[in-house]
């Protein structure tokens, strides 16, 4: 038989979805009458606005016609979309943009153009396609840099070691904090004087509802140091649809000098045969003006379960960060167990929810909760959560006053 990749061989744990669903099997098996609500997978589950979907039922009935029938289409993505793409990124010409199959597709095929050596930071806790991608792709040397209750969950970039690939997620998941412009100017600085290479994963972009930056190309010099990768998936219920793009601005260089664009424009011909054209036409009517303002109707919906869940959290004593710029919750259960929270509130609660450890270390004592569910399943989740956990902040209150009452 053929010998097995080794790379793969050094993944013990389960992939943190695959172990949830486990989880909730069993819990199903033994106890086949609970209604399970889901606060976990972070898949998006309004209708898309229908100015989306009628654009590409308009473009998939033409290619039923003689006249409207496209085979392959260009290999980084259709011109006129590429054009109104780039219209969004100051700076930002229409063929540094590459339209794909969505960004975890790009995320993974990035790492092909930096070498085993090259070492690579990730925020911890954050979206665990980072370090899987660049274990599988034989990355040797990972610097985590713990996101933290003390540092706002604003991890210390000075950490970063020179010639890096720095990956950035902003608003980032698992802990829905969005970074501030200085924020984002410091790592651009810290990317330019250790020589290393920013990778922006803008992907919850779209539901930053202040002044934070959306791009990272809104900082000053970061054409020089940043790839940026985004994604309709949250933006306008594209999970399925697959659909997004990464900005690859032509002043990037190796070490060695060579443009990094020509590389990976190699890449995406070689790896890559362009998007779905009906998910494009789709993308071009979700950037209209039209199509914006549907998709923000879409967001402030979620926005708006995340403010439930965090009133019905606070309610019950529990303190959480996220939930104002991006789909989730991050809960503090200080000195507790993810996985052990996880199982309580399954087996207690019927709620389905992330342990924050999945994420990364610095993610343990945590839960992530999404607000991506239905607005009557996330006020049944709301419930749920206070009938869970008011009894035992009433304990505490009742234990504390004892103790004042002594
Ligand atoms: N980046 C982050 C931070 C995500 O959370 C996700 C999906 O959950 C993705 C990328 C994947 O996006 P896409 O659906 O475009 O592959």
């Amino acid at each position: 038989m053929v010998n097995r990749n080794d790379k793969l061989a050094q993944f013990q744990a389960s992939y943190l979805f695959l172990e949830i669903t486990k989880r909730k099997e069993a819990l199903l098996a033994s106890c086949p009458e609970a209604k399970l609500i889901s606060l976990g997978i972070g898949d998006t589950t309004e209708p898309i606005p229908a100015i989306i979907s009628e654009a590409m039922e308009r473009f998939a009935s033409a290619l039923a016609t003689k006249r409207g029938y496209r085979g392959y289409g260009e290999p980084f993505g259709d011109p006129a979309l590429r054009e109104k793409i780039a219209e969004n990124y100051p700076g930002i010409e229409p063929d540094e943009i590459f339209v794909s199959d969505g960004s975890k597709c790009d995320i993974g095929r990035l790492q092909l153009l930096f070498d085993e050596m090259t070492p690579v930071a990730v925020q911890d806790p954050s979206y665990p396609v980072y370090e899987i991608a660049s274990l599988l792709y034989g990355k040797k040397e990972i610097t985590f840099l713990p996101c933290l209750e003390e540092n706002d969950f604003v991890p210390d970039f000075s950490l970063v070691k020179e010639g890096s690939l720095i990956y950035i997620c902003n608003p980032n998941n698992p802990t829905g904090v969005a970074l501030t412009k200085e924020q984002l100017s410091s790592v651009v600085k810290i990317a330019k004087e250790r020589s290393s290479l920013i990778i922006y994963d803008s992907a919850y972009a779209s539901y930053i509802r202040d002044n934070c930056p959306r791009s990272i190309y809104e900082i000053e010099g970061a054409k020089e140091v940043a790839i940026e990768t985004a994604s309709l998936s949250k933006m306008a219920g594209f999970t399925g649809i697959r659909l997004g793009w990464t900005v690859v601005p032509k002043e990037i260089c190796f070490k060695d000098g060579s443009p990094l664009i020509k590389d990976w424009e190699r890449i995406v011909s070689s790896l890559f045969n362009g998007a779905s054209n009906i998910a494009q036409a789709g993308a071009a009517a979700t950037l209209s003006a039209a199509g914006q303002k549907a998709c923000r109707a879409l967001q402030d919906r979620y926005l708006q379960n995340a403010t439930l869940l965090k009133a019905a959290l606070k309610s019950c004593g529990l303190t959480s960060v996220g939930g104002e710029h991006a789909p989730y919750l991050f809960v503090s259960f200080k000195g507790r167990s993810s996985w052990e929270l996880f199982d309580e509130l399954l087996e207690k609660a019927h709620l389905i929810t992330t342990p924050g450890v999945g994420f990364g270390v610095s993610g343990e004592s945590y839960l992530r909760l999404s607000a991506f569910g239905k607005k009557e399943e996330i006020e049944e989740a709301a419930s749920h959560l206070k009938s869970h956990f008011l009894p035992l902040e009433f304990q505490r209150l009742k234990r504390s006053s004892i103790l004042i009452e002594n």
